[in-house]
């Protein structure tokens, strides 16, 4: 089985670029050159520098001794939370604006749901010299307060989605309107593995580094570069591909995605697409996304707004097709006791996407052998006020 983008974009059955035909020619500027580009020793240099002494990499593969001791297995925390700007995010906005930068570019746009991929586009383009419009929803803008005056300190303009629900599925919208309207000087920063054809195989090939890195370090720790299990949150799928990518075609290491079931999978208020998603094309490719009997979108909910997404990446869709990740879900409150566990036995406070991941551990059926890499995608400093809300602690 390959699980790989194939020629014409398309994992197994999803996938593919589905857009407005006035989109065609920028789209297919980026899909006739990215490889190209991101496979050139000149573009591999800047990225690899810029990884090393902005982002901070390697980030530490953690062993994670109490939890270990707890799970009874060996449990390893990949650090995506010490990444520059808090998250994996920032990976691929590198990647991305490099790319934009050699094909000529001198705008970037990007949509943002919380924030926090706003946050990492704007960070890229002040350290490139480069104009940024972030688009967000009116709503996000109210409730995610800080991170738009984050982007606004950086030097990015904020702009505000007023339509339908004023939240990221409007930002989007926008953000590929003013894409069409400006092709030759414009490139769009998509934050997740999702979006016409090549944006998921871009953003994973950025994403990867994660699990080029967990395989060097567990090598030197343990004489092995495999584990047993790589376990990560999904909302688009972005910082699972990255710690996925170099396992995949490893059959014997066993993949675990996380999805957010919010209040649960047997409520209307849930995030967890492969339990209660279907076929479907959402923002440019098919792929698997809850929506109703006549095919309208519905609004999925999770505490978590990185997880609070419809969908999932064409490429987790076929992962999940084929059977090669096994898919979790973790309620609200399943994940914010996970996040608060991992403060108390390992000192560590996590964004609460990463804690859905952490509290997965729990369904695992773990032995005192197996090795456990838990990629910890982010840090919880951006999620203080749910914290303080939830308030058990
Ligand atoms: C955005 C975000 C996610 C979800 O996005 P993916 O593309 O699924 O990785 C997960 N964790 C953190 C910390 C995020 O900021």
């Amino acid at each position: 089985m390959k699980y790989t983008v194939d020629q014409n974009g398309y994992y197994g059955k999803f996938g593919g670029a589905f857009i407005p035909e006035m989109l065609y020619p920028n789209v297919e500027e980026l899909r006739s050159n990215y490889l190209s580009i991101i496979e050139s020793q000149n573009f591999k240099n800047e990225f690899d520098s810029l990884l090393q002494n902005y982002v901070g990499r390697p980030t530490p593969l953690f062993f994670a001794s109490r939890l270990s001791e707890k799970y009874k297995a060996k449990i390893y925390l990949k650090r995506e939370d010490l990444c520059h700007t808090g998250a994996h995010k920032i990976n691929n906005t590198i990647g991305q604006i490099l790319l934009a930068k050699r094909l000529g570019k001198q705008k970037i746009i990007a949509e943002t749901g919380a924030g926090q991929h706003g946050v990492a586009t704007a960070t890229v383009c002040a350290l490139m010299g480069m104009e940024c419009i972030v688009y967000m929803g009116k709503l996000d803008m109210e409730r995610q307060r800080p991170n738009v005056e984050r982007m606004r300190i950086l030097g990015a303009r904020v702009e505000a989605a007023t339509s339908g629900n004023m939240t990221l599925k409007d930002a989007t919208n926008e953000a590929m309107r003013h894409w069409i309207n400006h092709p030759t000087d414009t490139h769009y920063i998509i934050g997740s593995v999702v979006g016409p054809h090549p944006y998921p195989d871009m953003v994973a090939r950025f994403q990867s580094v994660i699990s080029a890195e967990i395989k060097k370090q567990l090598q030197r720790e343990t004489g092995n570069p495999y584990p047993d299990y790589v376990v990560a949150c999904v909302g688009g799928g972005s910082n699972a591909a990255g710690a996925y990518y170099h396992f995949l075609h490893d059959e014997h290491v066993q993949l675990i995605g996380v999805e957010a079931a919010g209040k649960g999978v047997d409520t209307p208020e849930s995030a967890a697409t492969t339990a209660l998603g279907r076929i479907g094309i959402l923002h440019g490719s098919k792929s698997l996304l809850m929506q109703t009997d006549d095919g309208q979108v519905i609004e999925p909910y999770s505490i978590s707004a990185g997880l609070d997404y419809p969908g999932i990446g064409p490429l987790h869709a076929h992962l999940f097709d084929t059977g090669r990740v096994q898919f979790l879900n973790v309620t609200d409150e399943q994940a914010m006791n996970a996040g608060i566990e991992l403060s108390r036995m390992e000192g560590i406070i996590p964004a609460i996407e990463s804690a859905h991941a952490v509290a997965a551990l729990s369904q695992l059926d773990l032995s005192d052998e197996d090795i456990v890499v838990v990629n910890l995608s982010g840090r919880g400093d951006k999620d203080l006020e749910t914290y303080i809300k939830w308030g058990r602690y």
